[in-house]
């Protein structure tokens, strides 16, 4: 799991996952893992509503479920593929309407 630092209103550096909303899903429907705000951990078996939980790894009590994550705004979603933005596919979209259209044209000359 991504993570990325952020600061608290009081200050503290804190982490957050950064997932895309495949990875979202997949912690949504196989529930168990949660994420320590504290130190970024990962930590397994927890409720997807657990709220200030045990870290495994740091022991703060900062471990929550995704789902509680979602509902506090503490889950980065990022594009699914960022290699692919969506102007490309757009352009290639384009591109594939210009194809067909000359293709169209060209039949409409030979029928002629
Ligand atoms: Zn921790």
């Amino acid at each position: 799991m991504e993570k990325q630092a952020y600061k608290t209103k009081k200050g503290i550096t804190q982490f957050k996952p950064v997932l895309t909303v495949a990875e979202m899903s997949h912690y949504q429907f196989n529930s168990g893992t949660g994420f320590c705000l504290a130190c970024g951990a990962e930590n397994d078996g927890v409720d997807p509503d657990c709220l200030r939980g045990e870290c495994e790894v740091c022991e703060a009590k900062k471990v929550y479920g995704i789902e509680e994550l979602m509902v506090m705004g503490l889950v980065n979603l990022v594009d699914e593929s960022p290699a692919t933005p969506d102007f490309e596919a757009d352009d290639f979209a384009l591109r594939a309407a210009d194809v067909a259209e000359f293709q169209q044209h060209h039949q409409q000359k030979e029928s002629r």
